[in-house]
């Protein structure tokens, strides 16, 4: 008998009172688009679990995927059997002696669900533990840090038996805190951002500003590698480039070179606001993070923020550089990130641009300027690329499933 399904424990959303249905919805969502690659897997939402029974599916690969699913506390491969003791022992003990070798020490962790069940959670314990003791000789038992646990969760329509408590991701289910557009560079910061938001039960859509042919197709793949990075968390990216050329050599033409940077940002803020809005979503993260270059002075956000009263979200605002890299190196974007392709606004960057950029000045300077039909033009010739998760390499629980 091997693992047939996978029992899945809430996090934070087991918290979430009313909102508790549209939570697990959520999840079930989420769940399911991770694995769409599955299609024979089944998913199963109760109040107080989920399950994925496998039907014949992988289950190593899916263990892999659902590490990264947000709203997810722990989960569990299981074996699922009747109440009834014996085929429950017979279980619990050829699970056992799939994980056993001489000198592992092992405990019994009985969860009474079913309140109604004959025997209490000690007799459960004792049952089972004295029934791999007869079986297995010359093992021990050991409460506080046993080598095995064997978990035996008995629920009102089923008891479920497994010997591992994988950890989730935490967090909330994508999509349970609305919708929102990350800008997306190809740098290390606005991917964590992305993650971060995701965390929290964010949908996003990325935002890529291109200027070919200042910035090469390699670029842009860069770009599109991170947002599949992104994807394995949400299941699926979308992704919309936008052609900034034009633009960016219309600012370096009319605007004071130490005011390029700034009115730049400008633009691409409400470019992407313009997105936003086709999009239904209601705030923009970007990777800002305080005083690390001279777009991100307070005095420049001051000046660029100006153009919108949508909220910008900042999840890295406060973050050290250092923090931000090791997020970064876990979620396995440091290293595309990295890669030295030049991105639209390291080509235009003027040598020494404003870190205390004046609100009124740069309100001045585009003032001669009728950018409305160049933010149409570029929203109009967009290309969205929807964006699917890659494999993910795969580790433990080979003789399990
Ligand atoms: P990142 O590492 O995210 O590129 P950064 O430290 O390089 O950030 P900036 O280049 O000042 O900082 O960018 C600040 C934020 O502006 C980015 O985190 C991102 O959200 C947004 N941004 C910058 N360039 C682009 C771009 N080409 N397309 C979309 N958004 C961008
Ligand atoms: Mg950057």
């Amino acid at each position: 008998m091997n693992y047939d399904r996978i029992l899945i424990r809430y996090g934070e959303l087991s918290t979430k009172g009313r909102n508790r249905s549209k939570f697990i919805e959520k999840l079930a969502n989420s769940i399911r688009g991770t694995l769409h690659e599955f299609p024979k897997v089944a998913i199963k939402s109760t109040r107080d679990r989920t399950y994925v029974i496998l039907n014949g599916e992988d289950g190593r690969q899916i263990v892999e995927r659902l590490k990264a699913v947000f709203g997810i506390q722990s989960f569990s491969p299981v074996i699922k059997t009747s109440k009834e003791i014996e085929e429950m022992k017979a279980a619990v003990l050829q699970l056992f002696t799939k994980v056993y070798t001489e000198g592992k020490t092992f405990k019994i962790t009985t969860k009474r669900a079913d309140k109604t069940y004959f025997l209490e959670t000690n007799e459960l314990n004792h049952v089972f533990g004295s029934h791999i003791l007869q079986n297995v000789p010359n093992l021990t038992v050991n409460v506080k840090k046993p080598d095995i646990n064997m978990q035996i969760e008995i629920r009102p329509e089923a008891a479920y038996i497994s010997c591992e408590t994988i950890q989730g991701a935490g967090g909330l289910p994508a999509g349970s805190s609305g919708k929102a557009m990350l800008m997306l560079s190809g740098g290390i910061d606005s991917p964590v951002a992305g993650y971060e938001s995701l965390k929290r039960g964010l949908e996003i859509e990325g935002v890529h500003f291109f200027s070919p042919p200042f910035t090469s197709e390699r670029a842009k793949q860069k770009v599109i590698d991170l947002a599949e990075k992104l994807a394995s968390f949400s299941g699926q990216f979308r992704l919309h480039i936008v052609p900034f050329t034009e633009i960016q050599q219309l600012i370096h033409k009319q605007v004071p070179e130490n005011y390029t940077m700034t009115t730049t940002r400008r633009l691409m803020l409400r470019i992407t606001d313009r997105i936003r809005e086709r999009q239904e979503a209601l705030a923009i993260v970007t990777g800002e993070s305080l005083g690390q270059v001279a777009s991100q002075t307070i005095e420049s956000m001051f000046a660029i923020n100006e153009v919108t009263n949508t909220p910008i979200l900042r999840p890295l605002i406060m973050m050290d550089k250092a923090d931000i890299v090791d997020i970064a190196h876990s979620i396995d974007t440091h290293d595309i990130s990295i890669r030295p392709f030049e991105d639209c606004c390291t080509i235009f960057v003027p040598a020494s641009p404003k870190t205390k950029p004046k609100r009124d000045k740069v309100i001045h300077y585009e003032s001669y300027i009728d950018f409305e039909p160049y933010i149409q033009k570029a929203v109009d010739n967009i290309e969205t690329i929807e964006i699917r998760p890659q494999q993910n390499k795969v580790d433990a629980f080979d003789e399990l499933f």
